[in-house]
Parts: C-alpha cells; sequence; structure tokens
C-alpha cells in the first residue's frame, strides 16, 4: 500500500473498537454534527496538556520551535478534506497505537451497551471514545502528529478493522509540534466544509475552549487590473520614449478582476464564564460551558457559581449533572471531575483535594488567583498524606472510643 521510501506497518483495531467503529458508520444518525466538538475537545486536551508541561518542565515542552497553542480548522473544498490542527502534545508512534486503535478502554463497551439500551451517539465523548465520532462523517481519516523530540508519525485507516502507522520524516509537511487530523469527507457530508455551517458548530459547541480557534476563510476581493500591454506602453512613455502617434491618447484599458485569498479568522471569542457576574449569565449559556466541559449531551440539573476573597482567593463553577455517570463507582478511575485552573491556565483534573471523593459526580472548574502556575501535585497535600491522615484520624477515633467504654 504504501510507497516504497515510507515505513509502514499494519495493525487490527482491537475487537471492541472495531464493532464500535461499525456501529458509527453504519447506525442511522442524523446529529453527526458532534463529530467536530469532540475532535476540537481532543485538540484542546492536548493543548492543557502542553501548556502545563510548558510551565512545569519548560526544556521539554518545545516552546523554541512551536510558542503558540492553538487551533486550526482548514476546510478544502477541492479536496473534500477537512483538517484540524493543534499546537498540542502530538503522540509517539505507540501512543498512536495504543490510543487511536489498540487498546479498548472500559467506555467501549459501556457506550455500546448504552447506545443499545437507546443513548444517542452524541453521548460519545462522555465514555472516552470521541475521536472515532470522525467515522460519522469521514470514509478515510489520517492523523499526523509529533511529540517533542520524536519523529513525525503518520495514522490512517479507511475503517474496515484496519490501520495503517507510516513513518512519515519524508512528508513534506513537517510540524512543528502537535496533530493534524484529515478527514476525507464523505459525499453526504460536504456540507461541513462551509464556513457558515463551521462557525456556527463552534459557536454552538466550542465557544469556550481556552484556545484560540482559527478557522481558515476564503475572501474574494475585486482588484482593478490594467492590461499588461498598456502598462508596458505607459512605461516605455515614462522612459521617453515617443510612444504616442500625433493625436493619439495613451488610454489605460482597466479590467475588473477576482481575487481569492485565504486567511485565517478566530472563530471563540468569549472569556472563560467563570469570569463574568451570575447575573449577566444566562440559563442557556450556563447549560452550553456544562456540556462543553463535561461532554453531557443533557443540561445540568443545577449550579453553584460563586467566588472566594481574602487568604484565598478563587472563582469556582460546580455543576450536579442529571444522571449518574457511567462510571460512578468504578472508585480506582479518576476521583474527581474539578478542572483546576490557575489564573485562567488549565492545570489538571484529577486534583483529589478538591472535593471528597463521594461527590465525585459533582463537575465543574476552580479557578485560583494565589496559587503558584508550576504547581506540582507534590505541592497539594497527596492523596497518600490523605489517607495516612484519615488513618491517623481512625486511630485516633478508637482510642477515644476505648477510653470512652
Ligand atoms: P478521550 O479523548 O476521551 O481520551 P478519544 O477517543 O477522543 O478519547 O481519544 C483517544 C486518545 O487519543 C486520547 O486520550 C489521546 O491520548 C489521543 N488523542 C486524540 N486526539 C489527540 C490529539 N489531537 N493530540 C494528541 N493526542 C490525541
Amino acid at each position: 500500500m504504501a510507497t516504497e521510501q515510507k515505513k509502514e506497518e499494519q495493525f487490527h483495531f482491537n475487537a471492541d473498537i472495531q464493532q464500535l467503529m461499525g456501529l458509527i458508520i453504519n447506525t442511522f444518525y442524523s446529529n453527526k454534527e458532534i463529530f467536530l466538538r469532540e475532535l476540537i475537545s481532543n485538540a484542546s486536551d492536548a493543548l492543557d496538556k502542553i501548556r502545563y508541561k510548558s510551565i512545569t518542565d519548560p526544556d521539554s515542552a518545545g516552546l523554541n520551535v512551536e510558542p503558540n497553542f492553538k487551533i486550526k480548522i482548514v476546510p478544502d473544498k477541492n479536496n473534500n478534506t477537512l483538517t484540524i490542527q493543534d499546537t498540542g502534545i502530538g503522540m509517539t508512534r505507540d501512543e498512536m497505537i495504543n490510543n487511536l486503535g489498540t487498546i479498548a478502554k472500559s467506555g467501549t463497551k459501556a457506550f455500546m451497551e448504552a447506545l443499545s439500551s437507546g443513548a444517542d451517539i452524541s453521548m460519545i465523548g462522555q465514555f472516552g471514545v470521541g475521536f472515532y465520532s470522525a467515522y460519522l462523517v469521514a470514509d478515510k481519516v489520517v492523523v499526523i502528529s509529533k511529540a517533542v523530540g520524536e519523529q513525525q508519525y503518520r495514522w490512517e485507516s479507511q475503517a474496515g478493522g484496519t490501520f495503517f502507522v507510516y513513518d512519515d520524516v519524508e512528508n513534506p509537511v513537517q510540524l512543528t509540534r502537535g496533530s493534524i487530523i484529515i478527514l476525507h469527507m464523505k459525499q453526504d457530508n460536504l456540507e461541513f466544509l462551509e464556513e457558515k455551517r463551521i462557525k456556527d458548530l463552534v459557536k454552538k459547541h466550542s465557544e469556550f475552549i481556552g484556545f484560540p480557534i482559527e478557522l481558515q476563510i476564503e475572501k474574494t476581493t475585486e482588484k482593478e487590473v490594467s492590461d499588461d500591454e498598456d502598462e508596458n506602453k505607459e512605461k516605455k512613455a515614462e522612459e521617453g520614449e515617443v510612444l504616442r502617434r500625433e493625436g493619439t491618447r495613451l488610454k489605460r484599458r482597466r479590467r475588473r478582476c477576482k481575487e481569492v485569498s485565504t486567511e485565517f479568522e478566530q472563530v471563540n471569542k468569549n472569556k472563560p464564564l467563570w469570569m463574568k457576574k451570575p447575573e449577566d449569565i444566562t440559563k442557556e449559556e450556563y447549560a452550553n460551558f456544562y456540556k462543553q466541559l463535561t461532554n453531557d449531551w443533557e443540561e445540568h440539573l443545577t449550579v453553584k457559581q460563586f467566588s472566594v476573597e481574602g487568604g484565598l482567593e478563587f472563582k469556582a463553577v460546580l455543576f450536579i449533572p442529571k444522571r449518574a455517570p457511567f462510571d460512578l463507582f468504578e472508585t480506582k478511575k479518576k476521583k474527581n471531575n474539578i478542572k483546576l485552573y490557575v489564573r485562567r491556565v488549565f492545570i489538571m483534573d484529577d486534583c483529589e483535594e478538591l472535593i471528597p471523593e463521594y461527590l465525585g459526580f459533582v463537575k465543574g472548574v476552580v479557578d485560583s488567583e494565589d496559587l503558584p502556575l508550576n504547581i506540582s501535585r507534590r505541592i497539594l497535600v497527596t492523596q497518600q498524606d490523605l489517607e495516612s491522615h484519615q488513618e491517623e484520624h481512625h486511630q485516633e477515633m478508637h482510642r477515644n472510643d476505648h477510653r470512652n467504654q
């Protein structure tokens, strides 16, 4: 399949993932637009990771070759492709193979079970398999990725159970850092190459993404161009050559010409919701923010926004979902769903200390004004400390119980 100079290897999708892809491709489903939200959300996660690294370990973040953190969307109507590019953390070859096909997560099966009991495909992101939603609109997906200090690799699949991974050093397009997802759109889904459709979708689903999302748009300008011939004549005339016969005026013929150029336009311009005053936020804005934050397809049940000032300064928005998450009782998994930001920069989303484990279903954002940006898990009380603290507390209670007996 590959040309001689490219090193390629074929892989088989994990059986569950293959089944999931089959469902995505073959199920009649009209709300296909959610693929863009999922891919932008992956790009944003990859950017969060590199931004965190750039603060904690700047030398390994490749800032010298790529200082920007952004997402670009490029529709190409000539080739029927839609490209989503990020300057995020990128993937190594192994990560590509593991994350995009060979290792199924618990959510893969759980999502299929949910579907068969009537759930909606748009819930896909909640189950951690959002990438495969690309096959709602594309019949072939190419992922080109470069992690810092690694070479560039290319992943390619037309579904059907297999994917290919190539060395991509010979590609004239060499990334500085991050990933490009190229969707070869199905004939029925070319609407997603339209500027207006993409803008509306970003506004609807990805408005609060914390990195600039830039859409490549076409600009048509009308220009007046004079005929080359006349220009030459004029030039010569300026040079003093007698080009005019007596009585004949040099006329400059002008033509109108359409010129098409491309440029990038930022399509998400909103500041983070939690920076606004609660009284200025509509219910719909809260619902949109909640859906983007959590990938939930339904609105939240209730929300609380508050800020604390004084010794400690932070802002928080906390949501209670309408339904319990599918992995509510998998306690070994992520401890909570609160994202910690420090002065608008995402720091981590598994910070155990923010909320007790039994409230793990509460989702939201805490943005601190005081914590240092390069805060590490070590600076916060670690889980072990917390557990040993609890243990001490237990022993203390035990001793008291004995004393009281
Ligand atoms: P989730 O993002 O919920 O983990 P996905 O199926 O959407 O699940 O993506 C699977 C994995 O592939 C991600 O966890 C991530 O490791 C990797 N991945 C996907 N898109 C990107 C990207 N743009 N940059 C870097 N890694 C990515």
